[in-house]
């Protein structure tokens, strides 16, 4: 669930003074690598940015170290998801001396909910749907203008760039399902993270785990996942870059579909890879659904 109510007492608006570790201009803490590029992409230069989860690393299941504990101490603002992703974060905060200003970027989006068992959680990876990027970016620039208001109308002004380019990477994504039936667009990921995506463009997504790392498949969900594989003639299972393959490799061995991916769900790539910014990586993953769709 959100957990951000553990922080929010403890916000104060920042005095801008200077820090320790940081490249020139407001320094500026993310809780993982796709919202640093956000944060990036909006600060222009301005903003010195550290994301505390690196790429290629699992968000749901982090360890925060002593090292974030202090980059939290000297920033001025601290850019989280919400929608209950970071559980870590609270502790975080408790244990830095918090006085950056907070933003959650998924504030304004519609949580999807999502059944796992018998229990209903919400759905953290808003960001996957690009029209939710475009509140992200809203409210990052907000929350930079809170911290940082003489730069207030370049925040403004960068998001509505970054913005545009996000509702032109919508617009190319829905072109390439647009050939594809409704009927035949089903994706067998890792773990349950392209709910949103799917929602937005028409996409059923089956995962092995559920919307966190945290918890083992059940056998059960594997078979029935198997078995859905055979009978759908599913011709592909994702690797996720920041999930164990194990899974994804066996149910290829069960049913003989390929090993295709890595996906970038809830990390993006080091700079050098595939998806080392946002707007390429939903770019990229897009790519990789229309190869596993197309008719053969
Ligand atoms: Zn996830």
């Amino acid at each position: 669930m959100r957990r951000r109510s553990l922080l929010t007492g403890m916000l104060a608006p920042l005095a801008l003074q200077p820090t320790h570790g940081w490249a020139a201009g407001i320094s500026a803490i993310a809780s993982f690598s796709i919202l640093a590029d956000m944060v990036r992409r909006i600060g222009d230069g301005l903003v010195s940015v550290i994301s505390l989860v690196p790429p290629d690393a699992d968000v749901h299941m982090y360890q925060p170290t002593g090292a974030d504990s202090r980059a939290l101490t000297a920033a001025a603002l601290l850019v989280e998801n919400g929608l209950g992703l970071e559980g870590w974060i609270a502790r975080l905060g408790e244990a830095a001396d918090f006085r950056a200003v907070l933003v959650v970027a998924s504030n304004g989006v519609t949580p999807r909910m999502m059944r796992e068992g018998s229990e209903t959680s919400l759905d953290p990876h808003a960001w996957q749907d690009p029209r939710n990027g475009v509140i992200y970016a809203r409210d990052i620039a907000e929350g930079l203008a809170k911290a940082d208001p003489t730069h207030a109308e370049t925040w403004r002004a960068n998001a509505a760039a970054f913005i545009a380019e996000i509702e032109r990477t919508d617009a190319w994504i829905a072109q390439q399902f647009a050939p594809i039936p409704p009927a035949a667009r089903r994706i067998i990921t890792t773990h349950d993270a392209f709910g949103y995506y799917g929602d937005r463009y028409g996409v059923s997504f089956l995962a092995a785990e559920g919307i966190s790392t945290d918890a083992e498949p059940s056998a059960k969900g594997i078979a029935a996942l198997v078995a859905q594989i055979r009978r759908e003639k599913v011709r592909d299972v994702f690797l996720e870059n920041m999930t164990d393959p194990r899974i994804t490799r066996m149910l290829a061995r069960e049913t003989g579909a390929k090993v295709s991916g890595p996906l970038y769900s809830d990390a993006l790539s080091k700079p050098d890879g595939p998806a080392p910014d946002y707007l390429t990586m939903l770019r990229y993953n897009t790519s990789w659904f229309i190869r596993a769709l197309r008719p053969v």
